[in-house]
């Protein structure tokens, strides 16, 4: 997924009509060799780069509000006085330029000195802080302390072996073939020594201990913290079955599981994906890729209805059928041997590899061990603090209250991941601002992106608006005649306001 390079609209440093540019539409074009656009606030003019540092997403196609920019691919949102990512998924700023105004039009001048504006050190109580994971909530956390200001130590324990990566590219254009391994990493490895923070890989904490306030890892070493962010994420369903440990049987949570699939692949002839979860469809899309004969062995009626709904679910099921997926809906796996899976009505499918995507849970064990109050996830307050004062959690393991259904929820969403990391970060250093964002994620299924907006986990009435066939449709799942949940194909402009609408309502409240 990136931008073409090529340059769109007006050559801004030629200028424009002033008259051209109208509020609330931002305007393409470029100057000086970069796609720059022009946004209109009030009297003020902007002028950004029109490339989301995420993922290359397209700025001008992109939603403003208020002096904010946000991305339409992955809802990356910038500031357009200053360039600064203010919200996940981009971690980067944009480039701001200059703009004069001449005898009613507008020129782009050059490039704004940068402009964002370094936090002050304040005042704090913490000399250091542990973050426990390197994922998602781990990586944005730490940036997001840096960036405001935190001076003292910051140590990350990952139990991973490699560093914070696009854990969601792993299913996707990496594992199809499409994505370098050098796109993967979030940051270069030089990031963390140049931001004073140690990260600490192949390293498991297995304890806290809350009265001594430090983490004791699985190599005996102890890490004394002032405030501690547990990010631990949460790790896949295991198969328990006959064949479910085969070493040809796979799932997919780290680099390395996504680096074993791929080197399995070298001769495989056919695949069999066990569970038709977002993580599963989207290896059977990448396995398709890679010219595989692809199985989907799940025991729903169809994939993704529970999530989902009834409608998308079948349009799912053909989208992947259209690209020559083979369902084995309402099945299950019994056991697997070397070369194939037996199902439980008798068929036995053949299989050069098996990967399964059953679901997850919440790695909890730590969060155990400190007693912290537990419900089906870490339970945290609006600040993202646990039941223990000082230890604050974020990501998958948390479950949070949502202003939008009133409910505890807990999400398995990258995005998420990283917003709560950010906030949590805020929140460690005293500066008490509420968990209000809307819930949001993606998924991806050849050329066709599902962004869901909200959180329903049960709904009464789905409402369909537009075409899935025509890849052009917004579907909202309500309760009780309330939208809990907005699904876009083809329509990220709506998913964006409707983001901006629900969160808008949150702080509000
Ligand atoms: C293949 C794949 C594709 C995905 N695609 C999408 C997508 O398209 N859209 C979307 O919204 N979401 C997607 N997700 C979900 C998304 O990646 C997660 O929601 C997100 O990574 C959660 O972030 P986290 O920081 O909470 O946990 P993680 O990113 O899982 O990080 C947890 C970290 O904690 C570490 N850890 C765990 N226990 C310990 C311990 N005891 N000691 C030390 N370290 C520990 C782990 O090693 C890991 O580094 C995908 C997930 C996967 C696996």
């Amino acid at each position: 997924m990136s931008q073409a390079n090529e340059l769109k609209g007006p050559d801004l440093a030629r200028g424009i009509g002033a008259s051209e540019l109208e509020e609330g539409k931002p305007l393409l074009g470029h100057a000086h060799g970069e796609a720059v656009l022009l946004a209109k606030v009030g009297e003020e003019v902007f002028a950004v780069g029109a490339t989301c540092t995420h993922y290359s997403g397209p700025l001008a196609e992109g939603l403003l509000d208020g002096e904010t920019l946000r991305c339409p691919w992955h809802h990356a949102c910038f500031s357009l006085r200053t360039g600064e990512a203010l919200q996940a998924p981009a971690l980067n700023a944009i480039a701001c330029f200059q703009v004069e105004a001449r005898a009613d039009r507008l020129f782009v001048i050059g490039k704004a000195p940068d402009r964002s504006v370094p936090k002050p050190e304040r005042p704090t109580q913490l000399a250091s802080v542990v973050i426990v994971g390197g994922g998602a909530a781990a990586q944005a956390a730490a940036e997001m302390l840096r960036r405001e200001g935190y001076t003292g130590t910051l140590t990350m324990l990952s139990a991973d072996a490699s560093p914070p990566c696009d854990r969601p590219n792993l299913s996707k254009d990496y594992l199809a073939g499409n994505a370098p391994e050098e796109w993967i990493p979030l940051r270069p490895p030089e990031f963390f020594g140049e931001h004073q923070i140690e990260l600490l890989l192949s390293t498991r904490a297995t304890r806290i201990d809350v009265e001594k306030r430090q983490v004791e890892a699985a190599d005996g070493r102890s890490f004394p913290y002032d405030a501690l962010l547990l990010a631990t994420g949460a790790k896949p369903i295991e198969l328990d079955i006959p064949g479910g440990k085969l070493p040809n049987v796979h799932y997919l949570r780290t680099l390395a599981d996504s680096r074993a699939i791929i080197s399995q692949l070298d001769g495989a002839k056919r695949a069999v994906v066990l569970g038709a979860s977002f993580i599963g469809l989207e290896v059977a899309a990448a396995l398709r890729a890679r010219q595989l004969e692809v199985h989907v062995v799940a025991p729903d009626a169809r994939p993704l209805e529970r999530v989902l709904g009834p409608e998308l679910g079948e349009f799912i099921r053909s989208l992947h059928e259209e690209h020559g997926v083979v369902f084995h809906l309402g099945q299950t796996a019994v056991s697997i041997d070397e070369k194939s899976v037996h199902l439980a009505n008798g068929e036995t499918l053949q299989a050069d590899l098996v990967v399964v995507g059953i679901g997850v849970r919440p790695a909890l064990e730590l969060a155990e061990s400190a007693s912290l109050a537990l419900d089906r996830g870490v339970l945290v307050n609006e600040y993202l603090e646990t039941s223990k004062p000082g230890i604050f959690a974020a990501g998958d393991i948390a479950r949070w209250p949502d202003p939008h259904t009133g409910d505890k929820i807990r999400v398995e969403h990258w995005v998420v991941a990283e917003r709560q990391g950010q906030i949590a970060a805020r929140n460690l250093l005293g500066r008490k601002q509420r968990c209000t964002l809307v819930p949001f994620f993606w998924s991806q299924h050849y050329d066709v992106v599902l962004s869901y907006v909200g959180h329903a986990e049960k709904w009464d009435q789905i409402k369909v608006h537009g075409s899935l066939a025509r890849r052009e449709a917004r579907l909202e799942l309500l309760r009780a005649g309330k939208a809990l949940a907005v699904v876009t194909v083809g329509r990220d402009l709506e998913s964006l306001e409707v983001e901006v609408a629900l969160e808008k309502a949150n702080m509000a409240r």
